[in-house]
């Protein structure tokens, strides 16, 4: 388990700026959560305004 970053995601950056463990990158297109470093705190769900990330 791991979150994911859906469709809805615009880019803000928000998540990446505050994920303690620096697992989230912008590819160039959008941004991506490296599944194998996130320990689900959940702060990238939180302090996302379009409520993208998700758990799977
Ligand atoms: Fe980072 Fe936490 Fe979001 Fe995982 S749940 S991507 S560790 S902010
Ligand atoms: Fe996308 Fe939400 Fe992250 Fe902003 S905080 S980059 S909208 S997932």
């Amino acid at each position: 388990m791991a979150y994911k970053i859906t469709d809805k995601c615009i880019s803000c950056g928000a998540c990446a700026a505050n994920c303690p463990v620096e697992c989230i990158k912008n590819n160039g297109e959008k941004y991506e959560i490296d599944e194998n470093a996130c320990i689900e705190c959940g702060t990238c769900a939180g302090v996302c305004p379009v409520d993208a990330p998700s758990l799977d």
